[in-house]
């Protein structure tokens, strides 16, 4: 799981996985709260993203020393145990009710940790800061000058920290989910991070990233995930619904969908992208 997790759920979530099928665990209050909206997202996704995925990262180690793909029927075994909706909690006890289920927060804990660090910031008084936490951008008021900060979004085609285009916000929370950030390659063929709960494999639907513009980056963290899953069509529906949300959308033939609310604050650099739209998707006032 990612560096970037906090001590508690090294140690409670582990707990909480090893005693599935057994007996509940007590969560501290953080910890019960990210699960929550964890929950919360996996409703609104309707199940894309599921924070009772363990199984299936664990099987998939995407990030481990040696990578395989794994064999169908283990994955099919694995899926069989993906559910948020079983997940039992009453106070801050937590029940896992079968054995091998497992909670994986890896889709949400960077936002958890970046929206923490804003708000140790915000307390001590700061009134101007960005904060970078690798790809998960937390800006806390306007830069110093007075104006909203520029934030760059990673070019999912091109080396870390090449961008390929620039959003203008204040006190925003910026998270981009991408094929790019974590993977392994077996027969020429890329195997990412952010599994399909509904096939069992790595998300395979033409995007390359989806970065969620939002206020909250806990919710924010776990929606690029889920809206990624979901895909192109299904995810930008969703993010334009939501209040106070707004998405990029980035797919293999380099076109680029922004939702409504997003279209005065976003800037293309370089001419490797086109800003896009089919449909009810994107913004095409450019061509016109
Ligand atoms: P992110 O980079 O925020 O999109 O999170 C990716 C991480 O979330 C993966 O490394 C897994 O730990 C976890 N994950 C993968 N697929 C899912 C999913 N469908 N729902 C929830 N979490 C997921
Ligand atoms: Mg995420």
């Amino acid at each position: 799981m990612s560096i970037n997790q906090a001590a508690w759920e090294q140690t409670e979530l582990l707990e909480l996985n090893r005693a599935a099928g057994i007996h509940p665990v007590e969560l501290s209050d953080e910890s019960l709260q990210v699960l929550q909206t964890g929950i919360t997202i996996g409703e609104l996704t309707n199940g894309a993203f599921d924070v009772s995925i363990a199984p299936l990262v664990l099987l998939w180690m995407v990030t481990g020393s040696s990578p395989m793909v794994p064999a169908p029927e283990a994955i099919k075994e694995a899926q069989a145990l993906i559910d948020f909706r079983k997940i039992e909690i009453s106070g801050n006890q937590v029940y896992l009710p079968e054995p091998g289920m497992g909670i994986d927060l890896g889709g949400i804990a960077k936002g958890y940790a970046a929206g923490e660090a804003a708000r140790i910031l915000r307390q001590a008084g700061v009134n101007h800061a960005i904060l970078d936490f690798g790809g998960d951008v937390v800006t806390v008021g306007t830069r110093p000058d007075g104006n909203p900060w520029r934030i760059g979004l990673q070019d999912p085609a091109q080396r870390r920290g090449s961008l390929m285009g620039i959003v203008q916000a204040e006190d925003i929370s910026i998270v981009t989910s991408g094929v790019y950030e974590r993977y392994f390659e077996q027969d020429g063929q890329i195997f990412h991070h952010i599994i399909d709960t509904e096939t069992g494999y790595p998300t395979d639907n033409s995007l390359l990233s989806v970065t969620v513009v939002s206020k909250d980056p806990v919710v924010g963290d776990a929606l690029s995930t889920g809206a990624f899953v979901m895909g192109l069509r299904e995810g930008y529906e969703l993010l334009e619904e939501l209040d106070d949300v707004e998405g990029v959308f980035i797919d293999d033939q380099n076109r680029v969908y922004l939702t409504s609310g997003l279209q005065a604050n976003f800037r293309l650099l370089g001419s490797d992208y086109v800003l896009s739209c089919t449909e009810d998707i994107g913004d095409c006032a450019d061509e016109e």
